[in-house]
């Protein structure tokens, strides 16, 4: 059985006094909840640890992002170890914003998912194409290509540690989401990748991102191989949160 995952990507909001208002409110919502569902909470990594406390056992808790290196002179950086060491249980890897704005490579990517998966982390790994690439009809090739490349050197047991995220750039934060159709097909692409890969394919957790919103979320969970949403903007209301955990 694959798990059901519903993760909240804060980005660069919140503080903490939504730290304080809204997991707690995440909490109790959870625990009338029994739908099997994964609720993550990937806050800055400056309020990680204060998640943590309020997180109890019903909310995991995941960053933003990790080095590419486990310790040194990298100022301004984080890394697996230490994420794993604050109580993290999840890193998102490859987010399009890390890979626009930061210049984030492929390469780069292939490293931090041994990084993650080495120091006990579940790593989300983040792919989508971006409108250009999808209008040249490019989009199954771009994404299956950073699948590959961003697994290169997964093996054996770390496949239960890994997480795949389809967000196409053009919905991220837009409010276009791609139809729960286009959102399945590429999703029984990457699983079709994983499987030629010899992953355990049908075991590895498949989320859609791109403005996934209360009203849109049923129609994208109820497909076969969309096993779960990454929530940006929705994540910093509890209230629309739990709607999406809910619609699992
Ligand atoms: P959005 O962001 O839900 O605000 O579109 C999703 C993401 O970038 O993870």
């Amino acid at each position: 059985m694959r798990r059901k995952i519903v993760a909240g990507n804060w980005k660069m909001n919140g503080s903490k006094d939504l730290v304080n208002s809204l997991v707690g409110q995440v909490r109790s919502g959870l625990a009338s909840l029994d739908n099997g569902v994964e609720a993550v909470i990937i806050p800055p990594a400056l309020f990680v640890g204060d998640v943590v406390r309020q997180a109890g056992d019903q909310i995991a808790v995941g960053v933003q992002n990790i080095a590419c290196w486990d310790s040194g002179a990298y100022t301004g950086e984080i890394s697996a170890g230490m994420a794993k060491d604050s109580g993290c249980d999840y890193s998102l890897v490859g987010h399009s914003e890390r890979r626009q704005l930061f210049g984030e490579t492929d390469d780069e990517v292939t490293v931090k998912v041994v990084k993650a998966l080495a120091s006990g982390l579940d790593a989300i790994i983040c792919v989508g194409e971006t409108l250009d690439q999808r209008e040249a009809g490019k989009a199954e090739d771009v994404v299956s290509a950073q699948v590959r490349k961003a697994v290169a050197d997964v093996g054996g047991g770390q496949w239960q540690q890994v997480v795949v995220a389809y967000e196409p750039v053009w919905a991220i934060g837009t409010g276009k989401t791609a139809t729960a159709e286009d959102a399945q097909a590429m999703h029984g692409t990457i699983r079709g990748v994983l499987k030629s890969l010899g992953a355990p394919a049908e075991e590895i957790s498949l989320l859609y991102g791109g403005s996934v919103k209360p009203d849109n979320a049923v129609a994208l969970f109820a497909q076969p191989d969309i096993d779960g949403g990454l929530i940006g903007g929705a994540s910093l209301s509890a209230e629309d949160f739990m709607s999406i955990c809910r619609a699992m």
